[in-house]
């Protein structure tokens, strides 16, 4: 190809039938089609989106093939820059020619270099519940006061996609906002364990100790990925200490209760545990509704409640998974041209259930089932009464509502007539034991659970 004379849309054409031929059609048609270049030049190349969370998603999913295949077919390293199209295309009088184009500053929205913070992350964006309550409350206090409360190092552990990474920049973007601002720098524990190879060989290890020791705030993301790397651990303790000392704030995220991370140093592990430790659970389903109305909201989106609603209680995993199901939709919807409707809503989410293979069970199709199967009436399952057969299916039933169907303990409490989370951890518990002892009870609940889950 004649790189001189390379038009916007022919590399964008040429860029675009490589990345074809790596994904799936499905991926490709909801993410690249509807994309077209409208602008080259020495530097960049912009590329027009339906919506901002088109970027945000192939910025995060897809930034690296990205630019790989740009630079392989202009020759160049380009910057991406989006633009939207602001504005509903469903509606008619929205045409390209009124439709209001908002460019994007790379630089605006990127991580910022210096911290690496993405501003996208902060306190305000964040929902706060019962399962986040006390982390979000401590990171909080830490962003107002770093250095001067007894929570330090303050530890934040988790699964997967539940807000640690969210909550661990807002704390640093609340923290820049002091004047004079404090120097805070964000990093993973893969970064630290990088930059720590690099310094040793390139015997460069001042620079490296600039880096993490001249900050008053450092913020590590991830530290599980430290497990059997000795010598960054190492490294790691003495920067910790040496911050410590000095009053400087240290704040943490791992996957799991530092007493549970193997692999780690113990003198790691217990210095750790000298500060406050927090954890972040699955919200549950009225949480998980909130957030989804706050990230469109946040986005300018109107989404009906049913339709929040609807994936809120589908998509049960993590966060992540159900901004996904939700992104997903928005792309149907401009790529349909149409209005975000209950079937459209379905038929995104049947997709992404269908892929992940999960099916939409509710707690009440297993009180249902329950009722159906052990023969006792559905109002009875749900009711107080305390009669064997009736307390036994009823703990069968709060097994499978959390088995099947992954409800929180809440949210199941509050189907079986309003009961406390420690009522329903005790019938899981008793299920669980029972299917252990008792091989045709165990059947029993298998049988309900297939057809459950068929
Ligand atoms: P983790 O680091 O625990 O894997 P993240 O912090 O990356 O999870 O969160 C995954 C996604 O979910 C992010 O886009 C984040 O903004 C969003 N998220 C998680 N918890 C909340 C919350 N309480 N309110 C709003 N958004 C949230
Ligand atoms: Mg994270």
């Amino acid at each position: 190809m004649d790189k001189t004379t390379l038009t916007a849309s022919d590399l964008w054409s040429a860029v675009s039938t490589e990345i074809r031929s790596v994904l799936n059609e499905q991926t490709y048609a909801t993410w690249f089609e509807p994309i077209s270049a409208v602008g080259l030049d020495a530097k960049s190349i912009t590329l027009e989106v339906p919506s901002k969370f088109y970027y945000e998603w192939i910025d995060r999913h897809y930034r690296k093939m990205l630019l790989s295949k740009i630079k392989a077919i202009s020759g160049k390293k380009l910057i991406v820059r989006y633009s939207v199209v602001l504005g509903e295309p469903q509606k008619k009088e929205t045409n390209g020619d009124n439709a209001i184009e908002k460019s994007i500053d790379p630089n605006e929205r990127f991580y910022d270099s210096g911290s690496r913070l993405n501003k996208r992350y902060t306190f305000t964006s964040f929902v706060e519940g019962s399962n986040n309550q006390l982390a979000k409350a401590a990171s909080v206090s830490v962003a107002d006061s770093p250095g001067q409360t007894s929570f330090n190092p303050l530890v934040i552990y988790g699964g997967v996609g539940l807000g640690k990474t969210h909550l661990l920049q807002a704390i640093g973007n609340k923290v820049l906002i002091r004047k004079p601002a404090p120097k805070v720098h964000y990093t993973t524990s893969e970064k630290f364990t990088l930059d720590f190879i690099s310094a040793i060989q390139n015997n460069n290890s001042s620079n490296f100790s600039t880096r993490y020791r001249n900050v008053d705030v450092l913020l590590v993301d991830d530290i599980q990925f430290l497990q059997k790397k000795e010598q960054t651990q190492e490294q790691f303790f003495h920067t910790f200490n040496d911050l410590y000392q000095r009053g400087k704030q240290v704040i943490l995220t791992m996957d799991r209760h530092p007493s549970e991370l193997y692999g780690l140093k113990d003198r790691l592990l217990s210095r750790f545990q000298s500060g406050l430790i927090v954890d972040v659970q699955a919200p549950n389903l009225e949480t998980r509704i909130a957030i989804l109305q706050k990230k469109a909201a946040d986005d300018s989106l109107e989404i009906p409640f049913e339709i929040t609603e609807l994936i809120a209680t589908n998509v049960r995993g993590n966060i992540r998974e159900m901004e996904g199901a939700l992104i997903k939709l928005l792309a149907y919807s401009s790529l349909s041209h149409t209005d975000i409707t209950m079937s459209l809503a379905k038929r995104a989410l049947r997709e992404t259930l269908g892929r992940s293979g999960a099916k939409s069970v509710s707690i009440d199709d297993v009180i249902q089932s329950v009722s159906e199967s052990l023969d006792v009436p559905e109002n009875k399952l749900i009711g107080r009464g305390r009669k064997m057969e009736v307390a036994n299916a009823r703990q069968v039933a709060m097994y499978l509502s959390r088995e099947v169907v992954g409800a929180s303990l809440e949210n199941i409490g509050l189907h079986f007539g309003g009961r406390d989370h420690t009522t329903v951890i005790h019938a899981c518990r008793s299920v669980k034991g029972k299917m252990n002892n008792k091989s045709d009870f165990q059947r029993q609940v298998d049988g309900i659970r297939s057809q459950l889950e068929f």
